[in-house]
């Protein structure tokens, strides 16, 4: 039965609700000044800590609630009688629900004019204190750092009168959480402003730090093993995954994902979904890569032409569609070898499909409102360091195109030519990759030379028994020389789309004229590597 709680937050949010709810239920309210001040205003009975410790708040509330009969009453483990006699030798309450969030330490700092007097004083000294003593002692405790819990706690003290273990648990593992990215983040800001002069009170310049050194990762799960079988591996997700991301997927059957499964799926579902919803698409992946890629008027439509790219590499592959998966795209996927099969959903006759399937891993997930990349930051592990970029979220806008040809492309041929420069995006660097009729005819990725590619993606066209007369090409960055252009036009392109800005660009233009074919520029490189 929870006597007393303690509450003392900066964000307000909600508060007024929870401490109502909490002295309904004849919980005694402690809390420190600015929340005290809140809650009397509105009626609600509370007793100020520094009454109840009998020692004033001090220091401009540096010291507020750094006392032994606040963290002794939080600390003390009720089920040691030694502890329960050193509480009452001393006059200690017991303290058995905290509610704390702290000083806005971030949203200080990201202010432009914020002076290193003000951040040093946004530094939460005894929230974070408490924090951590209600989570280590969670197991008699109840610790809220998040007004969205606050609802869960009311409603577990109505029907029981306390909480459970396990949501005291769930909510111990948050605090901790949170409170060392509250750590990170002041050790970001320091050590951004070390070269400076902080003494002087200037305010410092800082670079703007990418949210991920503060973010929480949570495991879903320890894998089977890494790439390879001697290598050990983990799968961990965001706190709160962005909508539309890989992470939020729910595995409705199959046998449990790989890590290699986990970055081909996310390979496909990041492809896909930047086809809108109306246009149904199918991409199949194999190591990482692109084997095949379409849109039809159908599911069915789409996977049986992204099928025909590279119908060899297909097998065992990561297939996804950015639209349901009916009954009959089904059955047709399912006369192949799939590992892992992606949809934002499926209807019953594609479930029952593949529920005499065991093996294949069968994802949903929702697709987000917009469309575009769900990574907030890409992340890359060098040996003692990691490189940070913003993830290549650049969708060439139409008016950035610039047609530097004699010949204009028809409207059949730009279309053609946007679909390749979507798929490109996808295909790991150099990439040349052949489209026609809203599929593609052939890929060539990860060679060390952009010739090379131009050469494996015809080949694997020739193989599939697909012609790339009249094809669309893109490149996903310029041709260095006008060999590259060469093989492609050799092979039967008759429009590409490339990025443009090489020193030879000249060269490559009056190649594409003597050639006769239309060139298009996109200003924008979608290395990928
Ligand atoms: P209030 O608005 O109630 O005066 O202050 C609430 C804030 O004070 C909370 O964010 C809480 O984390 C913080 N706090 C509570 N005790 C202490 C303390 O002893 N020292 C410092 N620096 N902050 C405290």
């Amino acid at each position: 039965m929870i006597q007393r709680a303690l509450i003392s937050v900066s964000d307000k949010t909600g508060v007024a609700e929870l401490a109502r709810e909490l002295a309904a239920l004849g919980v005694e309210i402690l809390s420190t000044g600015g929340t005290a001040k809140l809650l009397a205003g509105l009626g609600i009975p509370v007793v100020e800590v520094a009454d109840h410790t009998g020692f004033p708040e001090m220091l401009d509330g540096r010291v507020k609630t750094l006392h032994p009969k606040i963290h002794g009453g939080i600390l003390a483990r009720r089920d040691l009688p030694e502890h329960m006699a050193a509480l009452d030798a001393h006059g200690i309450g017991r303290i058995d629900l905290l509610v704390v969030n702290l000083y806005p330490f971030v949203e200080a700092t990201s202010k432009a004019d914020c002076t290193f007097e003000n951040a040093i004083e946004n530094i939460d000294i005894g929230g974070p204190t408490m924090l951590r003593s209600a989570a280590k002692n969670h197991r008699d405790v109840a610790v809220v750092v998040d007004p969205a819990d606050y609802a869960v706690v009311v409603a577990e003290l109505k029907a029981a009168g306390e909480t459970s273990f396990a949501t005291r648990f769930r909510l111990a593992k948050k605090v901790f959480a949170h409170t060392a990215q509250y750590d990170s983040a002041i050790t970001n800001y320091l050590t951004a402003i070390e070269a400076e002069a902080p003494e002087a009170g200037v305010v410092p310049a800082r670079e703007q730090y990418p949210q991920v050194f503060n973010q929480a990762f949570e495991k879903v799960q320890t894998l089977r093993y890494g790439e390879n079988p001697h290598q050990t591996a983990a799968f961990y997700r965001d706190l709160a995954p962005a909508a539309g991301a890989l992470a939020n997927y729910v595995q409705l059957q199959g046998k449990e994902l790989s890590y290699n499964n986990i970055a081909d799926a996310d390979a496909a579902w990041e492809c896909v979904k930047t086809f809108p919803a109306n246009e149904p698409a199918c991409v199949i992946i194999k190591h990482a890569n692109p084997c095949g890629v379409a849109v039809g008027a159908t599911a069915l439509e789409a996977y049986s032409k992204a099928f025909k790219t590279d119908s060899t590499s297909a097998f065992g592959g990561i297939i996804a569609f950015n639209v349901p998966l009916d009954g009959a795209a089904a059955e047709a996927v399912s006369k192949q070898f799939v590992e892992v099969l992606i949809a934002p959903a499926f209807t019953p006759e594609a479930r029952a499909i593949f529920a005499a399937k065991t093996n294949v891993r069968v994802l949903e997930i929702a697709l987000p409102a917009g469309f575009g990349t769900s990574v907030a930051y890409d992340l890359k592990r060098v040996g003692g360091g990691i490189l940070v970029q913003s993830p290549d979220a650049k969708n060439v806008a139409a008016e950035e195109l610039k047609v530097v040809t004699k010949v204009q492309p028809t409207p059949a041929q730009m279309a053609d030519l946007m679909f390749a420069w979507k798929v490109a995006k996808f295909v790991k660097s150099n990439a040349i990759v052949f489209c026609g009729g809203g599929m593609t005819l052939g890929v060539g990725a990860g060679q060390m030379s952009r010739i090379d590619s131009a050469r494996i993606a015809s080949i694997k066209a020739e193989n599939a028994g697909l012609t790339l007369k009249g094809s669309a090409v893109a490149s996903d960055a310029f041709f260095p020389f006008r060999d590259g252009l060469d093989v492609v036009c050799d092979a039967g392109a008759t429009c590409v789309i490339h990025p443009g800005g090489s020193m030879r660009d000249q060269e490559v233009i009056d190649a594409a004229n003597e050639r006769g074919i239309a060139m298009v520029l996109t200003g924008t490189r979608h290395f990928r590597h």
